[in-house]
């Protein structure tokens, strides 16, 4: 193994030692996104003559034009030409973002895509740090980490919030775009699921297995870019496992996912049920997007999101239930997700798919929108399905909800018995 040590121009220290930081509101001088300001994070693959490299602009106010305490909108754009790159490794270089800037003292990342969110701290502010110094950080990690794709790469950041709104639609449209490119795969249709091991950093024993219809839980890993991050380090966190002899074709499990799991989770986590969260589900690191949990009053399952900071039916809100639940452990009932993953044909199908459903944020039901209601169609529980989900504005508690329920006649309550 190589070890590079690299010499990176900026006033704060950098390395993994400071991953597992957190930066709580009080100690940031400023944040961006996380429901607060639109934000966004987007890798391209460009033509040679579209990069600079080492060019680094900052469209809108920089930090020292920023308010202690102030919320400012964020997108960070990184354009890479390299003549090994490839379109598909985008989205594995994209997830980089969220390392390589929470490998920064007094700076605090969560989330992808346009969900992330990040906080510079009055600490990194008083050492002179400077939204500038974002592009310093990725361009010195793009080209130190992966320097067999990587040839040049220049970083703009956009604190405009004019400016920002023009600029969301290209990801917007780029992340559609990838995310099409996965439709039509099933997880029938493969014979290899990936394993992602990123996060052992933070909760050690925990392993995502990731497949066509079932996106990491952090919702940056897609089957398509484990299976890219996998060619370009063959020996990193992304493993190629076959499935091999089906234990259990209803609840999802086989012999050889459990195999792999077993030796990778230190020999904790004996048996994973891919397709449900009653038994054995998948264990929760800590950078789920959603989780889920079970409403035993209501016969069914209620979901609540990192943006929504409210009380739920299940009595805890995401960060208690994130708490309980995260970590890497395996707890029956409670199970982190990406957002994306809710509108699979692979929803939880040995528990009764989407029609389990009965509770999540209002936020949460206009982000699926269309994606939601196609997917009710599919699975037979009418175009109006996503009406019969109750919100906070319902209720958040199974007592003010199940009236709702009922009224409605959701299908969860005709459902077998969820325990
Ligand atoms: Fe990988 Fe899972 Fe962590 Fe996402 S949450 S980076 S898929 S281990
Ligand atoms: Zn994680």
């Amino acid at each position: 193994i190589k070890i590079k040590i690299v010499d990176i121009p900026v006033p704060i220290t950098i390395g993994p030692a400071f991953e597992g930081e957190t930066i709580r509101k009080k100690d940031a001088w400023v944040e961006f996104g996380g429901g607060r300001s639109t934000s966004f994070e987007l890798v391209r693959m460009c033509d040679a003559d579209q990069v600079e490299d080492g060019k680094i602009e900052v469209i809108g106010p920089e930090i020292d034009e920023m308010p202690e305490g102030s919320v400012f909108p964020l997108g960070i754009m990184v354009d890479i030409y390299g003549r090994k790159m490839q379109e598909d490794f985008e989205g594995v270089l994209e997830r980089r973002v969220h390392y390589f800037i929470n490998y920064g003292e007094g700076l605090w990342h969560v989330a992808q895509r346009n969900m992330m969110w990040v906080r510079i701290g009055k600490n990194a502010k008083a050492a002179g740090f400077k939204i500038k110094d974002l592009g310093e950080i990725l361009i010195a990690k793009y080209k130190s980490d992966y320097p067999a794709i990587v040839d040049r790469v220049q970083v703009t950041i956009i604190t405009d919030k004019d400016v920002i709104e023009d600029k969301i639609k290209i990801a917007l449209e780029k992340y559609a775009a990838r995310d099409a490119r996965l439709k039509g795969l099933t997880d029938e249709s493969v014979e290899t699921y990936y394993s992602c091991t990123l996060c052992q950093s933070f909760a050690p024993n925990h392993v995502c297995i990731v497949s066509p219809e079932r996106v990491g839980l952090c919702g940056a890993v897609s089957w398509l870019d484990a299976k890219a991050s996998n060619e370009i380090t063959p020996t990193g966190p992304n493993q190629p496992i076959e499935k091999g002899e089906c234990m259990d074709p209803v609840k999802g499990s086989w012999k050889n996912l459990n195999d792999f799991i077993y030796t990778h989770s230190n020999r904790t986590v004996e048996n994973v049920n891919f397709y449900t969260i009653m038994d054995s589900p998948m264990t929760s690191c800590g950078c789920f997007e959603a989780i889920m949990a079970i409403l035993p009053l209501c016969n069914g399952i209620m979901i609540t999101t990192r943006e929504h900071g409210g009380e739920t039916p299940c009595g805890m809100t995401f960060s208690a239930l994130a708490g309980t639940c995260g970590g890497g452990v395996q707890t029956p009932g409670f199970m982190g997700i990406g957002r994306r993953y809710i509108t699979s044909s692979k929803f939880i199908p040995a528990d009764g798919g989407l029609g389990r459903i009965v509770w999540m944020p209002k936020e949460l039901k206009e982000y699926l929108g269309q994606d939601l209601v196609d997917a009710a169609v599919r699975a037979g529980l009418g175009a109006d399905f996503i009406d019969k989900i109750a919100d906070e504005t319902v209720g958040t508690t199974e007592d003010e909800i199940l009236p709702f329920l009922e009224e409605k006649q959701h299908p969860a309550l005709q459902m077998d018995p969820l325990m």
